[in-house]
């Protein structure tokens, strides 16, 4: 969670959704022992990244009524005493478990030391799901069957993932937006068993335009990649997925919120202009893809949707999701960037599902087995 300089917290989001699984253990006659990380401590304890900064939140979340203990070492004497000696319906949370260098790199021991603290392990940490880390993995052998279960916000974003990848509705549409064709060439590769339509938009589609031997101007390219994205156009049509790339841009003079501004099509960019955003052509065109969905995955923008002048075709993309969804699609949206899309426009409520896992999503569609999901299943 993002804290500004005094220590507020900015953002509470992350904090939010695991309170109902965190209410539904006090209710069901439980104590609660929380244990998380924060931030990226290098080496021990520092007073910036303590989970004692959240206490006071995380009391005023949980009603006001609950006792929330903080204990400041996440093992040791202090962490076993104060777990034992809670009451059914309070609360301990732990300091930050990168304190300690284990928890990265998923020792046994420690996570053994961690398992002690309680009866049961539950996992409601979709966005650390990737990472065979002692809490978010390692920890659950230590822990029957039985007793060791998903949260409730990591089972619906198994759910919702699963329902995307095994039990997608035809025609399935990924969206897939962003800066870069090299972090996201996994996760095309992988939806091309899968996908009946992919659009790619944002800066990642001029490195395709320019594989096809379009000129793209001073647009984001990776040189390296062009090989790499000739392949995957050459995948698809082997494979009958329809690939949708934006036919026109709204391009700029420069990468800035008051550059000059001008429309082309996308494989006929002027020299000193870049496409910063996909055009009105390109706008219609998504949308009758999207409108024709039954199953939708979003990740990444358009373009350069935090300048008010590129933010168009992302907007209109997410306006047309939501649309979709209304009409009966099942939409996820995942990654960083496009759920900050989706809450720019006002539209969270409006799609199926919004995940809170950035590269933990990603992985999952590229086809990955995640420690966090497989440690419990
Ligand atoms: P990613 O983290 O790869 O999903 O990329 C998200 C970032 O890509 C956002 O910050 C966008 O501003 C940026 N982006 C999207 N389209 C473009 C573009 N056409 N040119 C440059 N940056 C872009």
């Amino acid at each position: 969670m993002p804290l500004d300089e005094n220590f507020n917290i900015t953002d509470d989001s992350r904090m939010t959704a695991t309170i109902p699984t965190i209410k539904k253990i006090l209710a069901d006659g439980g104590s609660a022992i929380l244990m998380s990380h924060f931030g990226r401590p290098k080496d021990g304890p520092v007073d910036k990244y303590s989970l004692k900064h959240l206490v006071k939140h995380l009391h005023e979340l949980l009603g006001g009524n609950t006792k929330v203990f903080f204990a400041d070492d996440c093992i040791g004497e202090q962490a076993k005493l104060t777990s034992s000696m809670l009451k059914q319906g309070e609360v301990l949370l732990l300091e930050n478990l990168r304190f300690y260098k284990e928890e990265e790199k998923g020792d046994v021991a420690f996570a053994e030391k961690l398992s002690k603290l309680g009866d049961v392990y539950v996992n409601d940490a979709f966005g650390t799901a990737h990472r065979a880390h002692a809490s978010t993995a390692v920890i659950a052998q230590f822990f029957a069957t039985g007793k060791k279960m998903f949260g409730l916000l990591m089972e619906r974003e198994v759910a919702s993932a699963e329902k995307v990848m095994h039990e997608s509705e035809k025609p399935f549409l990924a969206i897939i937006g962003g800066a870069k064709v090299s972090d996201k060439i996994l996760i095309i590769e992988n939806l091309l068993d899968r996908a009946t339509d992919i659009i790619i938009g944002g800066g990642m589609a001029y490195t395709f335009y320019k594989a096809m031997g379009g000129k793209i101007g001073n647009s984001l390219c990776e040189n390296e990649r062009l090989e790499a994205a000739t392949e995957l156009l050459k995948k698809a049509a082997t494979k009958g997925v329809n690939i949708h790339l934006p036919a026109d841009s709204i391009i700029a003079d420069k990468f800035d919120a008051n550059a000059n501004v001008s429309n082309a099509p996308s494989d006929k960019i002027p020299d000193g202009w870049m496409g910063l955003d996909i055009g009105q052509m390109a706008c219609e065109h998504f949308n009758k893809v999207i409108l024709h969905a039954k199953t939708i995955l979003w990740n990444g923008p358009m373009g350069v949707f935090e300048m008010e002048k590129f933010q168009h075709g992302t907007k209109t993309v997410a306006l047309s999701v939501a649309a979709s969804t209304q009409n009966g699609a099942f939409s996820l949206v995942g990654g960083g960037d496009s759920v900050a899309a989706v809450n720019k426009f006002n539209l969270s409520d409006k799609v199926s599902y919004v995940s809170t896992g950035g590269g933990a999503l990603l992985e999952y569609f590229e086809g990955k087995e995640l420690p966090g999901i497989a440690a419990i299943k």
